[in-house]
């Protein structure tokens, strides 16, 4: 059926300003990292995105090799954007990346250098029937590149009109100094970071959210629900459906274990006397910092996302849950 998008999409949803940049975006981002392969139906992933947009979140996050197979999730969303969300380009941000392995042969297996970057981008582009992202991103830090040529490439992938903005992943303390440094010399400030942020992996805040404050460099943290472990989703079992069950590399049985599923437990406690659900109180927790622009989730279905959502309107963190969660997170 044809989709009109819905008249109050942008009466909710929060926007923050992406570091110094004059971009805001959603405090809710959809990525489409694990759910919008061949493993997904395509009509949950169409209702996704359109459910999406109807609630605000202007910012869709991909990456070449999202899948599976590699490019399978740029192409089903570039089918779904050509046949629904089209007419609202100018509201969308959309991001996509290359670092990670691709295709066959010496240029195609990742890293930094400008052969993959600007190759990478073209088919990025191509496959989601866009004439530019919003932002490309260096995905990972490459030891074997020189940063001058990863930023020189990322400074031409803008100024030939591929993308609005550029950002780095994973790039730790050091490396996004001397990053961002390189970026703005050639003209092009980096918009934004993107690590991986959640109550199990805290190493941002060592460091990382000082530098990106110190640079005018925004943050979206990726996996805000450590791929789920942080919902009610393992309580009892491994749902089939689940990325466990549906046998992910990247989350597997083995990290469900009993020390784990009790502190996920001990969580969900507090979750609950906030009135709110796990997965929404890991997401209030990483937006209380206010140097962080945006979380961005996975949602395998619209239930998902619309939870997620909620949690923007839930019960502020008092110091109190503050201490609690601090104290379950310790033990
Ligand atoms: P999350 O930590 O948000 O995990 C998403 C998963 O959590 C969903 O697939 C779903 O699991 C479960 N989930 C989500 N909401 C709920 C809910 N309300 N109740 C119960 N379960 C829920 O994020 P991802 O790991 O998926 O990463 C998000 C995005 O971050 C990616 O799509 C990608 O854009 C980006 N990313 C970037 C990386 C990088 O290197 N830059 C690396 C990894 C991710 P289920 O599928 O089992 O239903």
């Amino acid at each position: 059926s044809s989709y009109v998008a819905a008249e109050n999409r942008y009466d909710d949803m929060q926007y923050r300003r992406c570091g110094t940049s004059g971009l805001m975006l959603p405090a809710v981002s959809l990525g489409l990292w694990h759910n919008f392969g061949d493993l997904h139906p395509g009509g949950t992933q169409r209702a996704v995105l359109r459910r999406a947009f109807d609630r605000g979140v202007t910012h869709f996050d991909l990456a070449n090799n999202y899948g599976p197979p590699y490019g399978q999730a740029e192409t089903n969303f570039g089918r779904i954007f050509a046949s629904d969300l089209k007419p609202h380009r100018d509201e969308l941000i959309i991001s996509t990346k290359a670092g990670y392995d691709m295709w066959p042969g010496p240029y195609g297996q990742g890293g930094g250098s400008r052969k993959y970057l600007i190759a990478s981008c073209d088919q990025s582009l191509k496959r989601m029937g866009l004439d530019y992202v919003d932002i490309f991103y260096s995905h990972r830090f490459d030891p074997d590149t020189p940063l001058e040529e990863t930023m020189g490439a990322l400074d031409h992938i803008v100024r030939s009109g591929r993308a609005l903005y550029i950002g780095i992943s994973s790039y730790d303390h050091e490396q996004t100094v001397r990053a961002a440094a390189i970026a703005r010399d050639l003209g092009t400030p980096l918009l934004i970071h993107q690590p991986r942020y959640n109550m199990f992996d805290r190493w941002i805040e060592d460091d990382l959210l000082d530098t990106c404050e110190q640079e005018g460099m925004g943050v979206i943290c990726f996996s805000p629900l450590a791929q789920g472990l942080l919902t009610t989703r393992y309580l009892s079992g491994i749902p089939r459906n689940s990325r466990v069950g549906m046998g992910s590399r990247h989350l597997r049985p083995e990290n469900l274990d009993e020390q784990t599923m009790g502190t996920v437990r001990a969580l969900n406690e507090i979750a609950m006397d906030r009135d709110q659900s796990l997965a929404q109180l890991a997401l209030s927790w990483i937006l209380r910092e206010e140097r962080i622009t945006s979380v961005l989730v996975g949602a395998s279905n619209v239930t998902q996302l619309d939870a997620d959502i909620d949690a923007l309107s839930g019960n502020q963190l008092t110091d109190d849950d503050l201490i609690r969660i601090e104290t379950v997170l310790a033990e």
